[in-house]
């Protein structure tokens, strides 16, 4: 992509209305605007990041064998009279009606119309285990909508639905989920800690939130510090082995770490002194089990091996996609801008002409941006007529993890300065060994 061509609209100011970091740098960094309170529109350097958040969480779903589906945003209220939510749910519900006097509300959740679909559609306990899922558009209606896309009232969610036999088999969806999350917030190069939770208004016993640690995050959470020292890595799984996926859950999860809500004070003391942390995080997942608590109210059975009916044991999990891509910045900034991990970067370099016209510049520019796109790598190259150090603000700000700056002079000597955007460094080479080095 050419910067000249690029809809990227940069603020100078700091726009006040933004409390933390990561709204800040997104309104900034031209990523969203406010469409209204808590709702916003994705511009094109946002929508590349969400889009790549989504993909990351589409393969890894896809590699623990789970559904893609895709389910409406409005649906009718009868099916949450038959579970009891929709009285439930109270204020945090968009209930509307259409010309008809028929009651819609726009999803916050989607257990009662997944279970319609499962219910209408599987009948024997050969087609289980099932696991659907969808990445789509929920809204609550938040008291408080803040921080930008990181509590907002239309927000992305991934929301996945297990539908199991027995217990045991709903509990090993339940910790199959748990592993694939920790792979998944990896890949966005962040550390998601599997939190014992409070399961709130979706129900049931068995919850683990996922928190990244940051000053700024809405949960007070207490952990063993030893539990930040815990990498997934790139282990092989298989998915289907219970025993594996249990071991995993049990490595991550032995550590004392809890949010507020379920904080134990005579647990967390026997933790030793110096590796209690009291600190806040920002929950960006959670995983439930919660039995039966929609198929039975709902009729979701199968016929079991002994051909009678039995209601299935279900769980529900989710993952923040767009408030991901806040919680990300959060981990992952300083003052001068964003520092995407390499994982979610909307392009993976930027080029900077330092003298836009000048014949060779132009050229080795041209160059080097066909070489990246050749080795199926996305640059950014900043075209524009403007001085080298607006030019160096703009990449600094929207945080690409290597920047090429090309001018006269380096040319004449046949190099390009080649600058990491984590660590500031920079260091002289041929074009060639530049691309090379991001490739
Ligand atoms: P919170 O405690 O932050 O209100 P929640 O526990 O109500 O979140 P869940 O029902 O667990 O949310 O939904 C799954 C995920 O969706 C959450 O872990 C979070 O990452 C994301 N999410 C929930 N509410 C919002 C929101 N208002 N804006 C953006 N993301 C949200
Ligand atoms: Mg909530
Ligand atoms: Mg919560
Ligand atoms: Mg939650």
């Amino acid at each position: 992509m050419r910067l000249s061509r690029y809809f990227l609209p940069v603020l100078k100011e700091t726009p006040a209305e933004a409390q933390i970091a990561s709204h800040r740098l997104m309104l900034r960094a031209g990523m969203i605007k406010q469409a209204t309170a808590g709702i916003y529109s994705w511009l094109p350097m946002g929508f590349k990041v969400l889009r790549k958040i989504e993909n990351i969480v589409h393969e890894e779903q896809a590699r623990a064998g789970h559904n893609p589906i895709q389910m409406p945003i409005l649906q009718s209220a009868d099916l949450w009279r038959e579970s009891g939510r929709y009285d439930d749910y109270g204020a945090e519900m968009l209930r509307m009606q259409d010309r008809h006097g028929r009651d819609l509300l726009y999803t916050p959740t989607a257990e009662e119309l997944v279970t319609d679909i499962f219910r209408s559609h599987v009948g024997s306990y050969r087609d289980l285990p099932l696991t659907l899922y969808q990445i789509q558009w929920k809204f609550r209606d938040e008291v408080r909508p803040r921080f930008g896309v990181m509590r907002g009232r239309e927000f992305l969610m991934k929301d996945g639905y297990n539908f199991d036999l027995t217990k045991e088999d709903a509990l090993h969806a339940y910790n199959r989920h748990l592993v694939s999350y920790l792979r998944t917030y990896e890949r966005m190069g962040l550390q998601a800690i599997p939190m014992r939770a409070d399961s709130g208004p979706i129900g049931g016993d068995d919850t683990h939130e996922f928190l990244v640690l940051a000053d700024t995050g809405e949960s007070e959470v207490f952990y063993d510090s030893a539990i930040t020292d815990l990498k997934f890595g790139d282990r092989e799984i298989d998915y289907d082995d219970h025993a594996q996926c249990r071991a995993v859950l049990e490595e991550f999860t032995s550590r004392y770490a809890r949010t507020d809500e379920t904080h134990d004070e005579a647990l967390f003391n026997a933790v030793p002194e110096d590796r209690r942390r009291v600190a806040r995080g920002i929950e960006v997942g959670q995983i439930f089990y919660f039995g039966t608590k929609y198929s039975e109210p709902m009729g979701a059975t199968v016929q079991g091996p002994d051909g009678k009916p039995v209601p299935v044991h279900m769980g529900s999990h989710g993952i923040g996609v767009s408030r991901l891509v806040g919680a990300i910045i959060e981990a992952s900034h300083d003052e001068r801008g964003i520092i995407w991990p390499e994982g979610v970067t909307p392009f993976h370099a930027g080029i900077v002409n330092l003298k836009q016209g000048d014949a060779e510049a132009d050229a080795a520019c041209e160059a080097i941006y066909k070489s990246l796109q050749a080795l199926g790598l996305e640059p950014l190259y900043d075209d524009r007529d403007e001085r080298a150090g607006g030019k160096f603000a703009t990449m600094d700000l929207i945080g690409l993890p290597w920047r090429i700056t090309v001018g006269p002079r380096g040319l004449r000597n046949g190099v390009v300065e080649l600058t990491s955007r984590r660590t500031g460094e920079s260091e002289e080479m041929p074009p060639e060994d530049a691309v090379q080095r991001i490739a």
